[in-house]
């Protein structure tokens, strides 16, 4: 197997098919061995696994991925990396590679067509210019059993902020409403080339089977949380005003008496319990 995090080995081999790191594509490629093989292993992947990769670039992931799991799927935006990853990951017989926008993806199809009877995860290091709208897909697709990725570290701690914390947003609530979210491990700048700026981290999001608040309408709940984010360090109802204006001007002071909660807390400090409850309340209404 060729050592993609080799740079005297991946060098030629790039600089041989003319490619050229593209920073607007979100190219920061592993040169650190350890990190892929930590990643897939702590990520738990095994031959009962189907995963999907995001971003295999020239493939240090992805040679730890199909060393373990039952299948791989891996799509890449950057069709320049062909021919250099028929030499790192073209032995692998349990691999398939879409040349495609993961955003553009229906990626429940995917999923239900190419991991047949095994446990469907995704796992990536993901391109930082989209963190958040990939990691938003892969939840809302509902069809992973977990989700493990390599981040910002920032992004990470956003991810599995509690309320009341400098970190907690609505990304946040997102995460935690699909899934349970768990900080593995830090990956420093000098285990990438080229060397991003900020430290990495890599998280698992373990996708609850069961959500346990009753949440009828999803959609509204998170109206509710992206409202209750418009104006931090406000009262609570002048996000709702702005966010739900055929609420009229005392109405989200009412909802949130109504949700149990003192009619002044601010956003930032609620759970999902809490934005369910004010939810429930603002669908008697509407
Ligand atoms: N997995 C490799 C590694 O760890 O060295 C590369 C990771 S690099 C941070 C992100 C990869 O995602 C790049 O190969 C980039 O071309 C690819 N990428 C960027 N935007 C993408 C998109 N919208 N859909 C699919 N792949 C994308």
């Amino acid at each position: 197997m060729v050592n993609v995090c080799d740079i005297q080995v991946m060098k030629p081999l790039l600089e041989n098919n003319g490619f050229h790191f593209s920073k607007a594509k979100g190219q920061n490629f592993l040169i650190a061995s350890w990190v892929p093989e930590r990643i897939a292993r702590e990520a738990g992947v095994d031959e009962g696994a189907g995963v999907l990769e995001i971003g295999p670039g020239v493939g240090p992931l992805t040679q730890q991925l199909c060393l373990r799991a039952g299948k791989v799927c891996a799509v890449e935006l950057d069709r320049r990396l062909k021919p250099i990853l028929d030499v790192t990951v073209g032995e692998f017989d349990n691999l398939d590679i879409l040349w495609e926008d993961v955003l553009k993806l229906d990626v429940a199809r995917l999923v239900e067509q190419r991991f047949s009877g095994l446990r469907p995860m995704a796992c990536a290091n993901l391109p930082y210019y989209i963190t958040s709208p990939i990691v938003a897909a892969l939840l809302e697709s509902e069809c992973f059993d977990s989700i493990t990725v390599m981040v910002q570290k920032e992004v990470a701690q956003r991810m599995a902020a509690a309320p009341g914390t400098g970190d907690y947003g609505a990304f946040s609530v997102l995460c935690q409403y699909y899934a349970r979210p768990e900080l593995l491990f830090d990956v420093p700048p000098h285990c990438f080339l080229p060397q991003p700026k900020v430290m990495s981290s890599v998280v698992c999001l373990k996708v609850r089977r069961e959500k346990e608040w009753g949440i009828e309408d999803p959609e509204l709940f998170f109206r509710v949380v992206r409202g209750s984010f418009l104006q931090r360090r406000k009262k609570l109802s002048n996000g709702l005003r702005a966010a739900f204006p055929e609420l009229g001007r005392e109405g989200p002071a009412q909802v949130i008496l109504e949700a149990g909660l003192e009619e002044n807390v601010r956003g930032e400090t609620l759970g999902i319990p809490e934005f369910a409850r004010i939810a429930d309340a603002i669908r008697q209404r509407l």
